[in-house]
């Protein structure tokens, strides 16, 4: 691809046909559509000329209270006087006019989330020109009334008031059908005098609605077009997207000006969408679905259900033929799959659009490895080629095979977002959303999904359609959201009136439950069980026919290439030895986070601890402990042998001790009777130990320096622990970790009691163990006095959870309160506690890097807290230079392709 840029300052309007002034590599200029539309022109593809108007003037546009910079008029007049030229029309023209698409295009694709309009420069004057010239009234009349109504719909906002649940202008064209045919006819059943009716009504809506009249024009339409478009940049399905998709608002969006083809000239003409492979599975095929006599629109608003993109070798054979000659060279120019969208104008074909395909992490999958193979690709772009934050999808639960052969599907669909979901069913996005939030597994099901829809979509566990293929915006957003989504599902009848569903005869109501399967397209009555995924069941379970399976091998393949690729090793946060397992057969190295708290709540453990807890003296409290140490040493030892010689970070007593502490009365008295104390002792106690601030009480190092006791006893069972497995002949390496430290002489003070216990049980078991100590990084001090504490510390854990929580000064634990509207105002522009703040506690980590290794070169430094499996995160700290991070055990997988994707950029640079 042309990698030169010729950005010229003052340069507003990019052409592209029998000249082009772009080209693919400048998409933050022109967007990703004008960028692709400006390539495939270079490399001889079939495109309509047209123009893009830059992302520049988007900025110019929100900058400058929505007006343009003063040249942009005169370079857009001779964009046109060159569409002009190339395709012999004229714009608004009486004999021969000239009609254009005016499209959103952004730098990276936003599915449906901006608008189109189609068929510009028509009015009552051109039409009648239009069909002259064609000898095609109704192509003409076609083309007008959907002009009018996307014109109406997307410029002037005629549109679904939030009491309806249909689009204005449907229904005009529903009543008219109804009162002309008595029944649903398809659109193209319409006649010239159906559609002269529909124009006149659509105008009076539009009249109605805005008190305006329809603007006849061109140029004004031309104008309006372009504001709207701009306009539609800032709309609120355009915001979501964005923050889900961490999309800036900066970025803005470029318009793309073309001379249109039609797609709706009768029987030989249609639109299309396609994609080079299959894009839910990967398979390597011509994928994708047609429309005949129609437009680009009807294809993706989902209205008519398109047909397989392989029929038209029937239809059309010599477009066929032609479509899959320019899927050939697509792939061989852009090395990867694509997306695409095209036009056969009385058998011509003309591209409209082409851009990397959105895909399932399957057919991702599918895809690098397959490309690999036909050497379109090397294997570090195939390991790149896998969306890290999409890869826990692939782990994703199917249905359980022995309950599925019990029932029988109800309905049939196109499978188009894989994966398995049950869920209550919820027939509007508003009502979905409200349930999920009230923690309800919710399915949603609609005639079809439109992107008002977004919010519904992203709260329901899958996504249920009864019409629309599988490029419809349904089947788009959920394969890239990873939702299991099944569209297109004919016999599924919903009645939004009712708020009900039939299917098969049987109707559900709103909150009952259906189960869907997005892999086969198959919907269920009730709640299907799940089983687990091939890989989850090859890896965890080690189920040998899962191990067969091509996803389970191509998977391991992708895990063994990243290891390859990455400097960062991946450890996990487990405290039992079923979860170090299952995070070890995912291929982590080791504990990063042992949280020895939660291994006070098995059992009568939590007998013991309370005991612990409520001692009034030493002696007491040392006899507790004494009850917890076997405890302890058995789990520890039951860790480091499943660790099988990798190390584990084991933290001492972190949380706050009210946590540990019965707070009803029945439970206080309870242990009062355990222990043998009187109920108002205890009682006594737990409001003696309430804090207001337990947070930022007395938590981490402080209960050990409080009470050594407590830690002495955590370092015999660790030390303990690790005699007893190491002359079972398996290697242990402990490394004990102080949590919340942020004087170095809080960690002197627990390194005084670690040392003196191990040297303590070395002697009586007369045992050599090697071990390190270190600390958590994770309050600002402890960063900032990172040269201090590395005098004595082995090695960093940063704990971004507390780290986050106390450079923010957010409770983590309720910022769920404000964090939602920071979000919407851009305050923030991700959850700061999910995706690390690399401007303010970044600065800290980097800090605390630096100063840390100037005092002790080799400290070893890793991340524990939860932004260790997040994709973004990890990527920050692969430029900071930490050895590794720690994430839960499913997110394994994640943090190690983010881990060597961080690698492979880095090394790019
Ligand atoms: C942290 O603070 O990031 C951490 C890992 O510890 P915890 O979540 O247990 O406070
Ligand atoms: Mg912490």
């Amino acid at each position: 691809m042309a990698k030169k840029v010729t950005r010229k300052a003052g340069k507003y309007v990019y052409f592209f046909g029998s000249k082009t002034d772009g080209n693919g590599s400048m998409k933050p200029l022109l967007g990703g559509k004008g960028a692709n539309l400006a390539e495939m022109c270079r490399i001889g593809l079939p495109v309509p000329p047209g123009f893009t108007i830059t992302t520049e003037v988007c900025t110019y546009y929100y900058d400058h209270k929505r007006t343009y910079p003063s040249a942009l008029r005169a370079q857009m007049e001779a964009g046109v006087t060159a569409l002009e030229r190339q395709t012999r029309k004229k714009f608004g023209d009486l004999t021969n006019p000239l009609l254009v698409s005016v499209r959103s295009g952004a730098r990276d694709s936003m599915p449906g989330m901006m608008d189109t309009i189609l068929n510009l420069g028509l009015n009552d004057q051109t039409v009648e020109a239009l069909a002259k010239k064609t000898n095609n009234a109704r192509f003409a009349w076609d083309c007008y009334r959907r002009f009018v109504q996307m014109y109406g719909d997307v410029v002037l906002g005629v549109q679904k008031r939030p009491d309806e649940d249909h689009e204005p202008f449907e229904t005009v064209i529903h009543a008219l059908k109804h009162e002309r045919y008595h029944g649903d006819i398809e659109d193209t059943a319409l006649n010239v005098d159906d559609l002269k009716e529909l124009v006149t009504r659509f105008k009076a809506l539009v009249k109605d609605r805005v008190g305006k009249k329809f603007p006849s024009s061109p140029w004004e339409q031309l104008m309006g077009s372009v504001g709207a478009v701009f306009g539609s940049w800032m709309n609120d399905r355009a915001i979501v997207y964005r923050r889900k998709y961490n999309i800036p608002t900066e970025w803005g969006t470029a318009v793309n000006v073309q001379a249109m083809v039609y797609g709706n000239t009768g029987d030989r003409s249609g639109s299309g969408v396609a994609f080079t492979r299959n894009p839910a599975n990967g398979a390597k095929e011509f994928y994708g679905e047609f429309l005949i006599n129609a437009q680009g629109e009807d294809v993706v608003a989902g209205v008519r259900t398109p047909e397989p993109v392989e029929d038209l070798r029937k239809h059309l054979p010599k477009a066929h033929a032609e479509l899959e000659r320019i899927r050939q060279k697509l792939e061989k120019h852009f090395k990867d799959v694509q997306d695409f969208e095209f036009t056969i104008e009385d058998g011509v074909v003309y591209m409209l659009q082409t851009r990397n395909g959105k895909r399932t992490a399957m057919a991702a999958l599918k895809f690098s490895m397959d490309m690999y193979k036909e050497k379109l690709i090397d294997w570090k772009t195939a390991v790149m080629r896998n969306p890290a934050d999409q890869l826990e999808q692939l782990l994703a639960p199917v249905f359980d095979t022995v309950e599925l052969g019990r029932t029988s599907a109800i309905a049939t669909g196109l499978p188009a977002g894989p994966g398995a979901a049950s869920g209550r069913i919820y027939l509007n996005a508003d009502r979905a959303v409200v349930a999920a939030e009230k923690g309800e597994q919710v399915l949603l099901v609609r005639l079809e999904t439109s992107p008002e829809d977004l919010r519904g979509m992203i709260a329901a566990e899958g996504i249920l359609t009864a019409r629309g293929g599988v490029s419809s915006h349904a089947a788009l957003v959920a394969r890239q959201m990873g939702k299991v989504c099944v569209c297109g599902a004919a016999a599924v009848e919903v009645d939004y009136q009712s708020r009900t569903v039939t299917v098969a005869g049987r109707t559900y109501k709103e909150g009952d439950w259906l189960s869907i399967d997005g892999t086969a397209g198959k919907v269920y009555a009730g709640q299907v069980k799940t089983a687990p995924s091939e890989i989850v069941a090859g890896l965890v379970d080690g189920d040998e026919a899962a191990r067969k399976t091509q996803k389970f091998k191509s998977f391991q393949q992708l895990m063994k290439w990243c290891s390859d690729a990455s400097r960062m090793s991946v450890r996990t946060n487990a405290d039992t030895p079923e979860q170090v397992e299952n995070a070890m057969a995912f291929g982590a190295v080791g504990i990063g986070l042992c949280r020895t708290e939660h291994m006070f709540f098995e059992g009568d453990r939590i007998d013991a601890m309370r005991e612990m807890i409520l001692a009034e003296t030493l002696e007491a409290r040392k006899s507790a402990l004494a009850k917890l140490l076997p405890y302890q040493r058995d789990d520890f030892a039951g860790i480091f042998r499943a660790l099988k010689g990798y190390p584990a970070t084991i933290r001492f007593l972190d949380p706050p001790l009210h946590e540990f502490l019965p707070h009803t009365r029945e439970q206080q008295e309870d242990l009062a009777r355990k222990i043998g104390v009187k109920p108002e002792a205890v009682h006594a106690r737990v409001e003696q130990l309430h804090e207001f601030n337990p947070m930022l009480g007395f938590r981490g190092c402080r209960l050990g320096i409080g009470y050594p006791e407590i830690s002495e006893m955590q370092a015999r069972a660790v030390f303990e622990a690790a005699v007893i497995v190491q002359k079972e002949g398996i290697k242990v390496r402990p490394e004990i970790m102080i949590p919340l430290v942020g004087f170095k002489k809080e960690l002197d003070l627990q390194l005084d009691v670690v040392h003196r216990v191990a040297r303590e049980v070395q002697a009586e078991r007369k045992v050599k163990l090697t071990y390190i100590v270190g600390t958590m990084i994770e309050v600002p001090r402890g960063a900032l006095t990172a040269g201090e504490i590395a005098q004595s510390a082995e090695f960093f854990s940063f704990g971004t959870n507390d780290l986050t929580q106390t450079t923010l000064g957010m409770s983590r634990d309720d910022s769920g309160s404000f964090l939602p509207n920071y979000t919407e105002l851009e305050i923030v522009k991700k959850n700061p506690f999910a995706t690390i703040d690399q401007t303010g506690v970044g600065q800290l980590v980097e800090t605390a890097v630096a100063r840390g290794r100037q005092t002790r070169p080799a400290l070893k430094l890793g991340i524990c807290g939860e932004h260790g499996g997040d994709p973004a995160s990890i990527q920050f700290f692969e430029t900071v230079g930490l050895d590794y991070v720690s994430c839960s055990p499913y997110r394994v997988p994640v943090a190690r392709l983010a881990a060597a994707q961080a690698a492979l950029s880095a090394k790019k640079g």
